[in-house]
């Protein structure tokens, strides 16, 4: 399992998977949704919204 390279929280795959998709495809760190939100300057809540849909629309890098 990989932590987050600014905070150091351990990541769940869904924070991976969302740091693939927005960031790098090929990344090998990751950082955590709340780190991820504020690189983005948006919400965690936004985010969560974000996982759900790509999840919905068939995503394969989130698994149900
Ligand atoms: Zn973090």
């Amino acid at each position: 399992m990989s932590n987050c390279y600014k905070c150091n929280r351990e990541l769940i795959s869904d924070e991976t998977a969302l740091f693939k998709k927005t960031v790098d495809r090929m990344a090998d760190e990751f950082l955590c949704i709340d780190c991820l939100a504020e690189r983005f300057d948006t919400t965690r809540a936004e985010l969560e919204k974000m996982i759900e849909r790509l999840r919905e629309s068939g995503c394969t890098l989130f698994t149900k």
